[in-house]
């Protein structure tokens, strides 16, 4: 059982009392997918389509910015073998990752998932509002120099 330590109301949850908690103890049923010492997959229980399937790491952190390297490089491993067992078993051939931190982001469960939904048709999967704006030049520039020099890569 842990807290997070980041502030913000939603960010207090005690981890330990998310549903997919639960899940991952084996005190909810679910339908697994895949599971590995650091990762799990099940199906998701309100599909946007058929396969929609969430990837979670067994590590209890809230949002992606609170996971641990490790966590999310055993997820970024498994991620494409996933896709791949979902696009041949659904014969979708093109699909979205989503992943949403936060309540304004649209995330309703506080532990890190990554949504695998296929997108069959036009009308089916994740629905999409887009509408950019435009990257100035000068402030680009200074943007990455800072972005580049907070991660110091
Ligand atoms: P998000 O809005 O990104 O936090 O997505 C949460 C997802 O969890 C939704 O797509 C829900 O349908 C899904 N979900 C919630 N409870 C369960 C559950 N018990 N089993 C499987 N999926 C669930």
């Amino acid at each position: 059982m842990s807290w997070s330590l980041a502030r913000g109301p939603y960010k207090l949850r005690r981890m330990a009392d998310t549903i997919f908690s639960k899940i991952l103890r084996g005190d909810i049923p679910c339908h697994k997918v895949y599971e590995d010492e650091l990762v799990f997959a099940f199906l998701d229980i309100g599909p946007l389509s058929f396969g929609h399937t969430l990837v979670i790491p067994k590590e209890e952190a809230a949002t992606l910015d609170q996971l641990s390297d490790e966590s999310a490089a055993a997820i970024g491993r498994v991620l494409p073998r996933l896709c791949r067992a979902i696009k041949a078993i659904t014969g979708a051939e093109q699909f979205n990752i989503l992943q949403n931190n936060g309540p304004m982001a649209h995330q309703a469960v506080f532990h890190v998932h990554f949504h695998i939904i296929p997108k069959p048709s036009v009308s089916q999967g994740l629905m999409i509002e887009w509408t950019p704006g435009k990257l100035d030049p000068g402030e680009g520039a200074k943007l990455a120099a800072a972005l580049s020099k907070e991660i110091g890569g």
